[in-house]
């Protein structure tokens, strides 16, 4: 893991990783998320999320966990916005949450339309909504359809 960072930098860098001072923080781009790393006094980089939560607990992280930020921002490493899960475990916490943001923009994605029938304001899922929810004006919208349909039928058989 080290190495790896180590050489990320070394590559990438224009300034030198070994330059830095002890307790540098530096903000990487892993794989579209931006990521804080820390110098520690070994000369070692180590992910600053998994190192807080090393020091907090005073163990190492175990095989194979991950630690995942709560709030979502990768950068906030504070303690209580850290959460170690198995990768399963995680991966379904990113699901629910990309839910949970599906959801709220297709609550926002309203419109403001008349009703053609009462003539009151309604919010629709579509820009084009014409019949507000009441039953009297559905039901009035359904026998204009039924209308169409029998004047199209019967246009057919002449
Ligand atoms: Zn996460
Ligand atoms: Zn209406």
């Amino acid at each position: 893991m080290t190495d790896r960072i180590r050489g990320r930098w070394a590559k990438g860098g224009k300034q030198d990783w070994h330059t830095f001072p002890t307790w540098t923080v530096r903000v990487r781009l892993v794989n579209g998320t931006r990521r804080a790393f820390i110098k520690l006094p070994s000369g070692d980089w180590r992910w600053r999320s998994v190192w807080r939560w090393e020091q907090w607990n005073g163990c190492s992280l175990p095989r194979g966990m991950n630690v995942h930020h709560k709030d979502e921002n990768t950068l906030n490493d504070a303690i209580d916005n850290l959460e170690v899960l198995t990768l399963a475990e995680h991966m379904q916490r990113h699901r629910d949450t990309l839910n949970v943001a599906k959801q709220g923009a297709y609550v926002r994605r309203s419109y403001d339309c008349v009703c053609r029938y009462c003539g009151r304001d309604f919010v629709a899922g579509q820009p084009k909504g014409v019949v507000c929810n009441d039953q009297p004006c559905r039901t009035k919208q359904n026998t204009e359809k039924s209308m169409r349909w029998q004047r199209k039928q019967a246009a057919a058989q002449r």
